[in-house]
């Protein structure tokens, strides 16, 4: 099995009681529920993010990020490591607000800016159907209330683009972008924000575990890239 860990920093739901309402065991809890039958769960919080040490780290296969308020409260140790995981092959998985994550804009080299504004319908258009996160996923997906995400995003060009969303607005925005760093592979994924009941949604969930089967990779380097160090032969033998 895929040993995922979620992180969530586990802030509104304690402080807001509408978000509470939504996701009385957190947005972690939610996540594990519907993930635990095809992977191997644990949770992180703000709480016990110290945990998340290099040790910890080898042995996550996947790691999903949800953050939003907290972002400057992650300490840039626990940033740093995560960044150098994902370099060492760790799969990530960023949810939402965690475009704004110390990982992720470390991970990504910019600011990672976009618009947004308050919520709309959302229509996650599936423009990569070829693609393994895209697998049993139709046209579009629909979600009566998301927040709206809107381009400019500020980040690198990805790799491949899965899904562009539209919003009621008329925005649009890159909700599902693929990316590798060195031998890690990276899926930000838009949908989430904490006042909706997206993490029930079961196609937003079949999303996220086709994210999850493909940024995980067999192959580590727990030692970092700096250990590849191979001696090549400048000159040719000659008995051949
Ligand atoms: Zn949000």
């Amino acid at each position: 099995m895929i040993k995922v860990a979620i992180y969530n920093e586990y802030l509104h739901e304690k402080t807001e009681k509408w978000v509470a309402d939504v996701y009385p065991e957190g947005i972690h809890g939610q996540l594990k529920k519907v993930l635990s039958d095809e992977f191997e769960v644990t949770t992180y919080t703000l709480e016990n993010i110290d945990e998340l040490t290099e040790e910890a780290l080898q042995n996550i296969d996947v790691l999903i990020w949800w953050g939003h308020m907290g972002h400057h409260l992650v300490p840039d140790e626990v940033a740093a490591r995560v960044r150098d995981a994902v370099h060492g092959g760790m799969g990530m998985i960023f949810l939402h607000s965690g475009h704004h994550s110390k990982p992720f804009k470390l991970l990504m080299g910019t600011k990672c800016n976009l618009l947004w504004r308050d919520g709309d319908y959302e229509r996650i258009w599936n423009v990569k159907p070829s693609h393994p996160i895209a697998q049993g996923i139709g046209r579009f997906i629909y979600l009566e209330h998301e927040e709206t995400y809107g381009e400019p995003f500020g980040i690198p060009d990805p790799d491949e683009v899965v899904f562009i969303s539209s919003f009621e607005g008329g925005e649009v925005f890159r909700s599902g972008c693929c990316f590798t760093r060195e031998l890690g592979r990276i899926f930000y994924f838009q949908p989430g924000h904490e006042t909706y009941p997206t993490y029930y949604n079961e196609e937003i969930i079949k999303v996220i575990k086709n994210g999850i089967n493909w940024v995980y990779s067999t192959y580590r380097d727990h030692k970092g890239l700096d250990s590849h160090h191979v001696k090549i032969p400048t000159t040719v033998s000659e008995d051949v």
